[in-house]
Order: C-alpha cells, then structure tokens, then sequence
C-alpha cells in the first residue's frame, strides 16, 4: 500500500503532497536549523524532487554551511512557515519539514545529526544512530 504524503503551512497557501517514499529521514541539530526554527531541531524528510507537487508560493533564505554548502529554507511569505529546504549537495531532492504533515505521525526519523551542536535541552532518542556532524547520505 502506497502512503501518500501532505501538507502544508500554517494559512495553507503552500500546500504539497507525494506518494513516493522518502529517500532519507532524520532530524538536524544543527545551530542554523536551531535558529531558523526556535526549536532544538529540524525533522527533515528528503524526496526526489520530481515526485513533489507544491502548489502556492514560497519566499527562501540562503544560508551557507559550514561545509560551504548553501542551504535554502523555503517560507510561506504570509505566515513564515518553514515548509521545506534544499540543499546544495542533494540537488535532486527537497527536504519537506514533518512538522507541516498533515499526519505527523507519518515521519519516521532514521537518524540524529550535527548532534555535536545539539542543545542541553534537546532530548534525543537513544535508539536512533547519531552522527556529530552531517550525514553519511550528504557525504
Ligand atoms: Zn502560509
Ligand atoms: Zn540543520
């Protein structure tokens, strides 16, 4: 059975949705994603681009890594949703933010990483593989 993904910000103005499956899921602690989110971290899951469709339109922020990598966080212009981001590395792919689902319990994180920036306040299931740094799937 296909699960199709959905979702969408805050107003609903940007709205998406996918029925393939994620090619990589887990949360970044990274301190850009910390800031950019108020929160202790990003639950980022990445689908091939082209199975993406995303109706409405998105405002973004280039942000540079430190690998040197540039991130872009793609915002609803209206209510400042972060919806989904792109990265340099993954070119083909767009990391849909699990917080927007329509059905959050659809997001199953694989991994932990920059955990080395995480937060003291950040709880993090000790079952998951935690990476210090990036993942091995931008490597
Ligand atoms: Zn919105
Ligand atoms: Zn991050």
């Amino acid at each position: 059975m296909s699960v199709k993904f959905t979702g969408g910000c805050l107003c609903g103005a940007v709205r998406y949705e996918t029925e393939a499956q994620p090619l990589f899921t887990g949360n970044c602690h990274c301190t850009d994603c910390q800031r950019a989110s108020g929160g202790p971290y990003t639950p980022a899951m990445f689908f091939p681009a082209a199975t993406l469709k995303i109706t409405g339109s998105t405002k973004s922020f280039r942000s540079i890594a430190d690998s040197g990598n540039y991130f872009d966080r793609h915002f609803c212009p209206t209510c400042g949703t972060q919806v989904f981001g792109k990265l340099q590395m993954l070119p083909d792919a767009i990391g849909l933010r699990a917080g927007t689902l329509d059905d959050t319990s659809l997001y199953t994180p694989t991994v932990d990483f920059f955990v080395a920036s995480a937060a003291h306040w950040d709880f993090m299931n000790p079952k998951l593989p935690k990476f210090a740094n990036a993942p091995p799937v931008t490597r």
